[in-house]
């Protein structure tokens, strides 16, 4: 399954922490991320990530085409909701893409959470 994963500046901490509590789960998948996040993910957590551009330059919007073309099958978008975004077109547009797709997209780590352990039993059946 390819997953895309995203985080906001102040919920990338987060984001690797949750990554960390779900490290079996994420090894028997191929990832991708925004730029920052991913050099992030990979530093912390030592797993292999396609990096797309950082968010605010573009990486979003990858990420938003892969969905277009049906080359992501989950997302997992950590966002800061507390904080204003110079990019907040792009993240609208990427919400909107993966609502045109019907692509799961969890934005915060109770969805997040949810959307691994549905995976995780489908993946089982
Ligand atoms: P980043 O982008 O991973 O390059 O920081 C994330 C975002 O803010 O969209």
């Amino acid at each position: 399954m390819k997953i895309a994963l995203i985080a906001h500046d102040k919920k990338k901490d987060d984001l690797l922490n949750f990554i960390y509590t779900h490290l079996d789960f994420f090894k028997k998948h191929e990832l991708f991320a925004t730029g920052t996040t991913g050099q992030r993910i990979i530093e912390h957590s030592g797993l292999a990530v396609h990096r797309c551009k950082s968010g605010p330059l573009g990486g979003d919007q990858e990420i938003g085409a892969m969905v277009a073309n049906e080359a992501i099958d989950t997302i997992i978008f950590f966002r800061d909701p507390l904080t204003a975004q110079p990019h907040e077109p792009d993240v609208t547009a990427l919400l909107r893409l993966s609502d045109v797709y019907d692509v799961p997209l969890a934005t915060n780590e109770g969805t997040a959470s949810a959307v691994i352990q549905y995976l995780s039993n489908k993946n089982r059946e």
